[in-house]
């Protein structure tokens, strides 16, 4: 039997939420505050590089809204870079108030 591995992250990064819909099945709100630091996600993306290596080809950062890490979110953008993978991140169009420079 063929062994199936994953290859996209996703991390669910904060509960905190610029929005408030009604049909979220996370229940994210500005009233939220909840979400893995820098180091909790940093950490998970290098023991998942370290484990299934060339297989990880890519990871989604999302949420609630993400961008709400603020530069926390660039320096995971750099650290991608770093660990060679693709980076996704969801809902774009609200949160990039939140950071003083872009994603790249
Ligand atoms: S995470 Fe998405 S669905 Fe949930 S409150 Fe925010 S915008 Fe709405």
């Amino acid at each position: 039997m063929q062994k199936v591995y994953p290859n996209i992250l996703t991390i669910i990064t904060t509960y905190h939420c610029t929005a408030a819909c009604e049909e979220c099945c996370f229940e994210c709100s500005p009233k939220l505050k909840a979400r893995l630091s820098f180091q909790q996600i940093s950490e998970f993306l290098k023991e998942s590089r370290e484990a299934l290596g060339s297989k990880v080809k890519g990871v989604v950062f999302t949420g609630g809204e993400c961008f709400t890490l603020g530069d926390d979110l660039v320096r995971l953008s750099g650290l991608r870079i770093t660990l060679d993978i693709m980076l996704g991140v969801c809902q774009m169009d609200r949160g990039q108030k939140h950071l003083k420079r872009p994603v790249t």
